[in-house]
């Protein structure tokens, strides 16, 4: 059997930023291997340094980042030949020209901050086709309108008229998820994409992003503080807390046996469809460590019910709890 071979494979990732009063560790050492076809989850609240991850592979952190350590080795097909690269040694024009918007694309929780409100959709739709894969104008616009009715836009040829303000917020992100779609990526990277939709609407587009991707065939990786969202559309989940994916597992593990008491947590904030305040949704106790300070033992210590006296003195590691599902949590 051929041996399956990850697109994505992050090692050893740590992240800080220089701020006026000291660093702030945001991410403290993540692994992470995302394979073709897959969708991975990574959840936690904000802070946790999720979207510091995800925003790390694309290479458009905030310039007061510092990349402290690791690799994100991406493979992809250039010229018929396989390669493998590590995005944190690729210079910007590298990552410009041979990656960011066609072989790793991204969606944002807002469409507006991925639109641009003078352009029409048309425009922006074709604008990456025509740079990435060369395509004349005529061919561009065909493919904007087949793409823009794969998502679920009807009249597309009028559609690509219009300006963002002229759609609803669904729409955009629809819109959004095409665009991203344009250069038929390796990768797709999701965060928080419907967090800013009304409930309905955001159903609808998991859904879509679920059924492109199992149409296309792509690897996803989907940023969320919702579990709930989780559940409907991921094959894996790194659960992640202070800088660490603190429990990893199939979506079965994280729901049926989930293992971590922070994970314990989060399940118990999972948001009913009518919820009203999204900002409500998590709901553990305390609030999570400083990320100036180095921590000592478990960063979930002060909020956890558990909490013994090895978890003041000793970072936990990641225990084995089952074939593919860790935990760091000296309840293992
Ligand atoms: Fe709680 Fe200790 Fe497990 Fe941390 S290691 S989650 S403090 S029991």
């Amino acid at each position: 059997m051929e041996k399956r071979e990850p697109v994505l494979s992050m090692r050893d990732l740590a992240v800080s930023f220089q701020a006026s009063f000291g660093k702030i560790r945001a991410v403290r050492g993540v692994n992470m291997d995302v394979y073709p076809g897959e969708t991975v989850a990574i959840v936690g609240e904000s802070g946790s340094g999720k979207s510091v991850s995800v925003k790390t592979i694309m290479g458009i952190t905030a310039p007061n980042a510092v990349i402290e350590s690791g690799t994100i080795k991406f493979r992809f097909k250039e010229n018929g030949k396989e390669q493998v690269v590590d995005l944190l040694k690729l210079s910007k024009k590298e990552m410009q020209h041979r990656i960011k918007g066609k072989r790793i694309a991204m969606v944002f929780q807002d469409p507006m901050t991925s639109l641009d409100p003078t352009m029409t959709i048309g425009r922006q739709l074709t604008e990456g086709m025509r740079y990435h894969l060369h395509l004349s104008q005529a061919d561009a616009d065909k493919r904007a309108e087949e793409l823009l009715e794969m998502v679920g836009i009807e009249s597309p040829k009028e559609r690509m008229k219009n300006y963002p303000h002229q759609l609803s917020g669904g729409m955009r992100q629809r819109v959004v998820i095409a665009i991203a779609l344009s250069c038929n990526p390796d990768l797709l990277i999701c965060d928080e994409p419907t967090t800013a939709l009304d409930v309905t609407i955001q159903a609808r587009i998991l859904q879509l992003i679920l059924n492109l991707q199992k149409k296309l065939g792509i690897a996803v990786i989907f940023i969320t503080h919702n579990l709930g969202v989780v559940a409907k559309i991921a094959d894996y989940v790194n659960v992640m807390y202070a800088g660490k994916i603190i429990e990893y597992g199939t979506s079965d593990n994280i729901f049926y046996d989930p293992k971590h008491p922070y994970t314990w947590g989060l399940l118990g904030s999972i948001p009913q469809a009518d919820q009203k305040n999204k900002e409500a949704l998590i709901s553990i106790k305390g609030t999570p460590p400083d990320l100036h300070a180095e921590i000592t033992g478990c960063p979930f210590k002060h909020r956890c019910s558990y909490a013994m006296a090895v978890c003041h003195e000793h970072r936990p590691p990641a225990f084995e709890i089952g074939e593919g599902h860790t935990a760091r949590c000296f309840l293992h």
